[in-house]
């Protein structure tokens, strides 16, 4: 227990522990050791972040100037950067991920700050013409309020940022709850915040084991937005919390996505990709590319190209460098991993490679699994979150098409083709809020990133994820100093 890295919530400007004084631990999934000790928070901790991000909002943090958010959003993307590496240590000991991934990850999360600050000061409302000359109309865009932002545990600090960084942009105050299975990092990067200058109550990050005080903080009477990433089953309940109090909602939820092969693609390029999407962090990126659509005339050969490569992998201590895969995030994700393995095969899958735990290793590692399947297949309908690929055939484009739209969820997806004009037909046609040509797994703050279906609800990133958290305010002003028919409408 000595050994054990000890953090604390981030309430009002403070370093605090559970008002109950209760903690848990958080296990490192590579050694099955717990790290560290995270406080143990509950509704009565979320009401006193909800009350101190309230207080700032009504005070210092709301008079301030976007300029001077701007500053703060600045030094706060500087901050991360000089502590990236220990960001990225601490997401890993939570995770299981790769430390190569999470301090690129950790490296490029600067940009994502110092892109909102070249916003912060260019919130502009409008002028806008009255068809009554005897009004001047403009608008204001003022911050909705305190929001409420709840993250996964695959990658806390990017999915966190993706809420933090508007939300400070347009003069919002916030409360995060990370998830329980990796609270460390967050409660790591909440010691940045007054580094920043960012006045105490602005950001809260409260944990806790129970999925309760999520549930206390998304249903919350004093929250005016919440921001979600997680699985569309909590998704669902999130929004009928907030739809209770009328308040806005952006929900990135999960994913089941296509990429798609036709026979003129590069196939080693759309083996690459294949890898990236769905072996990458283990799987377990909501942006997995998990369903391959291929044609059948190159299926064969494209599938042994992914196995050649899967069996290949090395699979090992995230920590090493020349590790390409780690275990599985946490065991109830890992037995759920292993029960779709064993779904596949009843269900008739052909393994081509894995389908199966990696024993050897300890811990929770699943071998990269390639498998080909029917359309109807259920590995190839749900989410597995986990290294598993499925491969279905096509024949023709309309085929493709169809099989690709055949899901509930709608994140992302891909195509393969040298044929620029079937590339951008797909790409228009796949119902998905991001489509990659001959590429995969991209993200950048200035690219809308989102869910069309039931992968979410709302965009992050770019300039209009702004949007989420302000209000327009329509501002009329009289010109003439004259009284009017009272018993009129304008
Ligand atoms: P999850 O839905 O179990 O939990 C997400 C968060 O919600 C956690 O912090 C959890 O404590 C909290 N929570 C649980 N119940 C709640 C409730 N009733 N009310 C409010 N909060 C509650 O998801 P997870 O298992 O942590 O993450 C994996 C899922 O996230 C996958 O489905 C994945 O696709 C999705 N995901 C989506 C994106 C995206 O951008 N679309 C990104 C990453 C992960």
């Amino acid at each position: 227990m000595a050994d054990l890295e000890q953090f604390r919530m981030l309430i009002g400007g403070k370093a605090v522990d559970a008002i109950s004084g209760k903690t848990f631990e958080s296990q490192n999934p590579y050694t099955a050791q717990n790290w560290a000790t995270i406080p143990d928070g509950g509704p009565e901790d979320v009401d006193a972040a909800v009350a101190a991000a309230r207080s700032a909002l009504d005070g210092e943090w709301g008079q301030m100037t976007g300029f001077a958010r701007a500053a703060c959003l600045r030094r706060l993307g500087d901050l991360v950067t000089e502590n990236a590496e220990k960001l990225a240590r601490q997401e890993v000991n939570d995770s299981g991920k790769l430390y190569r991934e999470m301090i690129g990850q950790l490296n490029g999360l600067g940009g994502w700050y110092h892109y909102y600050a070249g916003l912060a000061d260019k919130i502009e409302g409008r002028q806008i013409p009255s068809p009554n000359p005897n009004y001047l109309v403009y608008t204001r865009r003022e911050p909705v309020g305190v929001v409420a932002a709840i993250t996964p545990w695959n990658s806390p600090l990017l999915l966190m940022t993706w809420k933090l960084a508007p939300a400070l942009a347009a003069g919002c105050t916030i409360v995060i709850k990370p998830s329980e299975h990796s609270p460390g990092s967050t409660l790591g990067f909440g010691e940045l915040i007054e580094k920043a200058g960012i006045p105490a109550g602005v950001v809260n990050i409260v944990t806790g084991l129970s999925r309760e005080t999520g549930e206390h903080l998304a249903s919350h009477p004093d929250i005016d937005k919440v921001a979600f990433t997680g699985s569309t089953a909590t998704g669902r309940s999130v929004a009928h919390a907030a739809a209770e109090r009328l308040n806005p909602v952006t929900l990135e939820l999960g994913g089941k996505s296509p990429q798609v092969v036709f026979p003129d693609a590069d196939l080693q390029a759309a083996a690459n990709g294949l890898i990236a999407g769905v072996f990458a962090a283990t799987g377990q990126t909501c942006m997995a590319g998990s369903r391959l659509i291929v044609h059948a005339d190159v299926h064969d050969e494209l599938v042994r190209l992914v196995a050649e490569r899967a069996a290949t992998i090395k699979l090992g201590d995230p920590n090493a460098e020349d590790t390409e895969m780690g275990p599985v995030a946490n065991k109830p994700q890992y037995e759920k991993v292993l029960g779709y393995l064993e779904t596949a095969k009843s269900e008739g899958a052909t393994v081509a490679y894995g389908g199966a735990a990696e024993d050897a290793l300890g811990g929770y590692f699943v071998k990269p699994t390639v498998l080909s399947v029917k359309p109807s297949d259920t590995v190839f309908r749900e989410e597995v979150f986990g290294p598993v690929l499925s491969a279905v055939t096509f024949t023709d484009e309309d085929e493709a098409v169809k099989l690709a739209n055949d899901t509930p969820y709608g994140l992302a997806g891909a195509v393969w083709t040298k044929d620029v004009h079937r590339a951008h037909r797909m790409a228009a046609k796949i119902k998905a809020g991001t489509v990659w040509i001959n590429a995969y797994r991209v993200v950048a703050p200035s690219v809308p990133f989102g869910g069309f279906k039931q992968s979410g609800l709302g965009r992050e990133n770019g300039s209009g994820s702004l949007d989420a958290y302000l209000e327009d305010k329509s501002v009329w002003v009289e010109l003439t100093g004259g009284t009017r028919d009272p018993f009129t409408l304008g």
